[in-house]
């Protein structure tokens, strides 16, 4: 092994986009950490940087440091707020001398302008570092994986779990690649190919067709010597884009494992293709959730689908709040982005008591609440992940009022929170000791924190994130199953940088 003492370059730039949401993502919704602070800041963290920083750190890496910036996801990010956060990473290495770069990225962040950022960046750092420096990332399940954006890496992997139990584990595979890298000069060989196929939910790992289709390629990894890694993209379903639909990566290491890449790919696409009827969700209405959960000491916390903040709603629903409380006797404890109603609260003051106009101020469709209640704290800044889901991560919770009603907590936010974690209430203030119904915009993240507190259901309610895709204006990734009738041609493409 080389003595060589190696200096990367570490960056994070998080955020998924949901294209069709009509609240842009400003700089605001991003939590920031500079250069000054990232590798302390993310060092504990069991993001997909977290595992970066601890692998590299344990081999000797000299870290160079950029910026860590992640938001929730929400609309397009606006062009001004990408170009301080890409900025950032683009001077660290213009700055400094360095061997490699490892990124955190989602990998589906849009712009106003750009229909993936990360294609984006990579230009901009190849325009730096040159084709040969070795560049390598992590990224989400949802990543808007491009060939183009994949090709301008050396190595790239995305969580393998849906829910996402192991961001850390990602940091650390992509970190443990790029050493082998640095060590050898030998680069994986990918292959990619984008079936045009949208799923109709039902896309965690824990069970149903992907289940079986990712156990199918960890045998294929672990059985065979000259394969490398393999990623299957389920594309977030609401960004329009070329590659939206399901992406297959796999790496194997010179030409017997070079064909080999290509050969598992092209396996895990028929797989993925003949599995499409599969994917279909069927979610409860409330009124069945509540019909099948009677009142106990423990708590039901029901993911709001529709209005998933985690896939870029706005989080403005309170149609679950509505729905319980018509029902009679249930206590409902539910977190809602509501501009107006956080100022009205602000203006009152904590203690005051008022009648405010609640929920569906901003997207098109959803009805609003009357809800009569004291202001119980008002508050600003961020939040600790407790769970499994990016434990120890720090998010932003923002301003916010807690409002506290005969029978309901409401937890009104100026902008979208994500909520899948128990420490957005927590950290408010709210308890959540003996609730009975808490709602999470989240669809399944959520089940890794809450579970401590009862059971986690999903619900089918109205907003921007249910699986209607015939109700989205897609053109850039058409034809596409199923709003199309498309015969998918099945063959992995190699990565090659022009
Ligand atoms: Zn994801």
């Amino acid at each position: 092994m080389s003595k060589k003492k190696y200096r990367v370059l570490v960056g994070q730039i998080f955020q998924e986009t949901h294209g069709f949401s009509p609240v842009p993502t400003t700089m605001r919704a991003f939590e920031v950490d500079p250069a000054s602070t990232m590798i302390d800041t993310q060092r504990q963290s069991d993001s997909t940087l977290g595992g970066i920083i601890r692998t590299l750190e344990a081999a000797g890496v000299t870290l160079v440091p950029s910026i860590a910036a992640r938001a929730r996801c929400g609309g397009k990010v606006t062009n001004e707020a990408y170009a301080e956060i890409s900025a950032a990473i683009v001077a660290a290495a213009e700055a400094a001398e360095v061997d490699a770069i490892a990124l955190d990225l989602h990998g589906c962040m849009q712009t106003q302008a750009l229909d993936s950022a990360e294609r984006d960046l990579l230009l901009r750092l190849r325009a730096v570092v040159g084709p040969s420096l070795p560049i390598v990332a992590g990224f989400d399940l949802h990543a808007h994986a491009t060939s183009e954006m994949l090709a301008l890496l050396d190595f790239g992997s995305a969580y393998k779990t849906n829910p996402h139990a192991d961001a850390a584990q990602t940091g650390a595979r992509v970190a443990d690649r790029l050493l082998a890298m640095l060590h050898t000069g030998e680069r994986p060989t990918g292959y990619f190919l984008r079936l045009p196929m949208l799923t109709s939910g039902n896309d965690e790992t824990g069970t149903g067709p992907l289940h079986a289709i990712h156990a199918a390629a960890r045998t294929a990894i672990a059985n065979d010597a000259d394969l490398v890694d393999y990623s299957l993209f389920n594309v977030n379903p609401f960004i329009d884009g070329p590659a939206v639909g399901q992406g297959i990566l796999v790496y194997g290491a010179g030409d017997e494992g070079a064909a080999h890449a290509a050969r598992l790919a092209n396996t895990l696409a028929q797989a993925v293709w003949q599995a499409r009827t599969a994917f279909v969700h069927t979610l409860p209405t409330i009124d069945e959730v509540v019909a099948r959960h009677p009142r106990s000491a423990q708590a039901v916390t029901i993911g709001d689908f529709g209005d998933r903040v985690l896939a870029g709603a706005p989080g403005d629903s309170v149609y679950i709040l509505d729905r319980i409380l018509a029902m009679g006797d249930r206590h409902v404890t539910i977190i809602v982005t509501d501009p107006d109603a956080y100022e009205r609260c602000a203006a009152a003051g904590e203690g005051a008591a008022l009648d405010i106009t609640l929920g569906a101020s901003l997207t098109p469709g959803l009805t609003p609440t009357t809800a009569s209640g004291r202001v119980k704290r008002l508050g600003d800044g961020s939040f600790t992940n407790r769970g499994q889901f990016m434990k120890g991560g720090v998010l932003r919770l923002g301003p916010h009022a807690v409002l506290e009603g005969d029978n309901f907590i409401a937890l009104i936010t100026l902008d979208a929170v994500m909520s899948q974690d128990p420490g957005c209430y927590l950290d408010a203030g709210v308890t959540l000791d003996g609730a009975d119904i808490i709602v999470v915009k989240s669809g399944y993240h959520f089940k890794l924190a809450f579970q401590d507190y009862g059971s986690c259901v999903i619900a089918e309610t109205p907003g921007l994130t249910g699986f209607a895709p015939e109700t989205l204006p897609f053109m850039h990734c058409r034809p596409i199953y199923p709003l199309d009738a498309v015969t998918p041609k099945i063959e992995a493409r190699r990565l090659t940088r022009g």
